[in-house]
């Protein structure tokens, strides 16, 4: 008889402010989005259930609440993660210039964490845990106002463990369920 498993992963959302972390998620989990700037959300997290072959998986999803303005997350936001979304705005060089920094303040947390621990995922080598690069905000005057290019970013991506690379505009609902449900089955994978 199959039996059904129940599996929480814990992913987290970072890059830098503006870039729409906040706007994503809330697309992704509630099909909602707004123009309106709402630096600070006061929940932790949210969930979202999805089936994944036998599996349910149970996406709990944690949002900073402004904090990454600051580069101060604390380690409870770190604490536990299965996946890290880093995400940038496409239209902004600095935030992809900050990709850098927030991989490797991720990775520095590593040791502290409960991360899965196998042989194809081991936190202390980046290329083994799964991450997702969202180039995000890609409906801005079709594409036109984009100053990082799709190589650039495939670029970085692929020399930093190839990370797998989405580009998504969380206004127009595109190319959003997509990247969440590819890092739900990398950390399922390597369980
Ligand atoms: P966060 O600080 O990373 O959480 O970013 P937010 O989700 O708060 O988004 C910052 C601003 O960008 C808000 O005004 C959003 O409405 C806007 N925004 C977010 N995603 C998109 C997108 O895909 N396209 C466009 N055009 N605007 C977006
Ligand atoms: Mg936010």
């Amino acid at each position: 008889m199959a039996t059904r498993r129940r599996t929480l992963l814990k992913v987290i959302v970072l890059g830098d402010s503006g870039v729409g972390k906040t706007s994503l998620m809330n697309q992704y989990v509630h099909k909602k989005f707004s123009l309106q700037y709402k630096a600070t959300i006061a929940a932790d997290f949210v969930t979202k259930e999805l089936q994944i072959g036998n599996k349910l998986v149970t996406l709990q999803i944690w949002d900073t609440a402004g904090q990454e303005r600051f580069q101060s997350l604390g380690a409870a936001f770190y604490r536990g993660a299965d996946c890290c979304a880093l995400v940038y705005d496409l239209n902004v060089s600095k935030s992809f210039d900050s990709l850098d920094n927030w991989h490797e303040e991720f990775l520095k947390q590593v040791p502290s964490l409960t991360l899965l621990y196998t042989e194809q995922a081991n936190p202390s080598d980046p290329k083994t845990f799964p991450f997702i690069v969202l180039g995000n905000k890609v409906d801005i005057h079709g594409g036109r106002s984009r100053v990082v290019s799709e190589k650039k970013a495939a670029d970085w991506c692929a020399s930093n463990g190839n990370i797998p690379y989405f580009e998504t505009s969380a206004k127009e609902d595109y190319n959003v369920d997509g990247p969440f449900l590819t890092i739900a089955k990398t950390a399922l994978a390597n369980e």
